[in-house]
């Protein structure tokens, strides 16, 4: 089942090193499934840290080149990198949904979403200013400026094949900063693809390198190796605290993108039926698996009923099938485990008292397919409170006063995104002001931009993406003293 491109040039069996493509040392490969069908897609390297670390040798070597560029020059080739991408939109949503499993329509808009940031940053790059300070002596003179940080390494997730890589290495490229990436197991294919249109652009051999293969043996190269200043990661919160425990014996500068709990309050001034739809967004976007999807919906007391009514409602004539399905709106998850744990959570839950608005059980088609679900009568002694479902559940709690809702939202070590429904102004400032996350949305599900800061607070992580605060992850700052003047 190997996909059917209009350029097949952009499905890449190889690893991309020092602008080279490349087999595992020890000419080992590991299989790509399909998660809506289970067929194996193709196969990709198995490398380990003795290809890493070449990889990061070539990075070095091409760092003088590539910061000595001027960010105009730089900014040209990313943006003929982002017309590349814009250009293989509909073979790239190929590759995405083939190997991510994700609807087609969506995977179309993540490759715009992901494109963005390549643009962005290519803008952005000229705007890399330092200061200049009012000196404490009169002979003195002080100067600020900003420089790359050095060879920057990003181990990515599955969820977002492309834009969870274009977001770490856009910033870093348009700042003067090779980088090493380490895709997903799962979904090489995307990121084999960036590298082929990178080739494209003209990014110099060793400035854009991706490394599949063994996590634990890439991973333990990337955050050991004293050449890598900076490490960007995205993916769960247990893997982003041991490659910080990683990185501290050579003191790289990380940014982590882990794990979240989001709340979704729904307030009883809200707009009902715009809360509906706003959490519906939020909840089933991707089959629920991104860190940002509401886990836990909180409802106000006296509109409860009303509320759990129209979305058991409109999540019921959500339709389920393969991402290449004309007209469906969730795809299959991504693997067994993924597929287990919603089971478990959805079981754990009805134990204690929740009871099932709509679905509850694996679907019909079989594989990961698990049908789009509502609970209610949840309770926060239910794994789903403390646990992200990374799936298609809508857990709905309940809350009497807007304090006990906050204090709801904010009992949890995570604290990436936030969403509240209210029409009430002193309340949306007010809540807004009270929630311990990185992000809020208010009276709407979506927050993805590259245009704003993405990140979390707490457990969730450290740093920014996205935004004129992104490009700061990947600068050092120099203070420079003129004396004697
Ligand atoms: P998920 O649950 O989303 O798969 P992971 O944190 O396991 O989240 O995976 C995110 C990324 O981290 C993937 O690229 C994965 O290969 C990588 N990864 C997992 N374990 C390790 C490890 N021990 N060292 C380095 N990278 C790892």
């Amino acid at each position: 089942a190997a996909p059917q491109l209009q350029d097949a040039k952009l499905f890449r069996q190889q690893a991309y090193i020092d602008g080279q493509w490349a087999d595992a040392d020890s000419g080992e490969r590991f299989e790509v499934t399909n998660p809506a069908d289970g067929q194996v897609i193709g196969t990709a390297p198995s490398m380990a840290a003795g290809e890493t670390r070449r990889a990061i040798e070539a990075a070095d070597r091409a760092f003088a080149d590539w910061r000595a560029k001027t960010a105009k020059e730089r900014a040209q080739i990313l943006r003929k990198w982002y017309d590349l991408i814009i250009a293989a939109q509909s073979d790239l949503a190929q590759l995405m949904t083939l190997e991510q499993g994700k609807p087609l329509t969506e995977s179309m808009g993540e490759v715009v979403y992901g494109a963005s940031f390549v643009e962005w940053f290519a803008e952005e790059a000229k705007r890399i200013y330092g200061d200049t300070i009012p000196p404490h002596q009169s002979d003195k003179r002080i100067v600020v400026t900003k420089e790359p940080i050095g060879v920057s390494a990003a181990i990515t997730p599955w969820n977002f094949p492309i834009a969870m890589i274009t977001r770490k290495c856009a910033p870093a490229l348009a700042a003067g900063c090779p980088v090493v990436v380490k895709p997903a197991e799962q979904t090489p294919y995307c990121a084999l693809a960036l590298a082929e249109l990178a080739e494209r652009a003209g990014l110099p051999a060793g400035v854009f390198n991706v490394v599949t293969g063994d996590a634990e043996a890439v991973g333990g190269e990337l955050t050991s190796n004293a050449t890598v200043r900076k490490l960007s990661f995205t993916g769960s919160t247990a893997v982003g605290k041991l490659l910080m425990r990683q990185c501290a014996d050579t003191v790289k500068k990380v940014s982590l993108e882990l794990g979240g709990n989001a709340p979704f309050i729904v307030f009883e001034d809200a707009d009902l039926d715009a809360a509906v739809e706003g959490a519906i967004g939020s909840k089933f976007r991707n089959t629920g698996q991104t860190c940002v999807c509401a886990n836990r919906i909180l409802v106000q007391d006296s509109i409860y009923e009303a509320f759990a009514a129209k979305m058991a409602e409109k999540v019921g004539e959500m339709k389920v099938g393969s991402g290449f399905d004309q007209g469906i709106n969730l795809g299959p998850l991504i693997d067994e485990d993924g597929l287990k744990k919603v089971e478990d959570h959805v079981r754990d839950a009805t134990s204690k008292g929740a009871k099932i608005a709509v679905g509850g059980a694996r679907h019909e088609l079989g594989g990961t397919f698990f049908q789009p679900t509502v609970l209610t009568d949840v309770t926060t002694d239910m794994k789903v409170t403390n646990e992200e479902t990374f799936g298609p559940v809508a857990p709905l709690f309940r809350f009497g006063s807007e304090d006990e809702a906050v204090r709801m939202a904010n009992d949890t070590p995570f604290g990436l995104a936030a969403y509240f429904y209210s029409q009430n102004l002193g309340r949306c400032w007010r809540v807004g002001a009270a929630l311990e996350y990185g992000i809020v949305g208010i009276n709407t599900g979506i927050i993805s931009t590259e245009v704003a800061p993405f990140g979390g607070v707490k457990e969730s992580g450290i740093g920014r993406e996205g935004s004129k605060y992104g490009i700061e992850e990947y600068l050092e700052i120099k203070y420079m003293c003129m004396g004697g003047l």
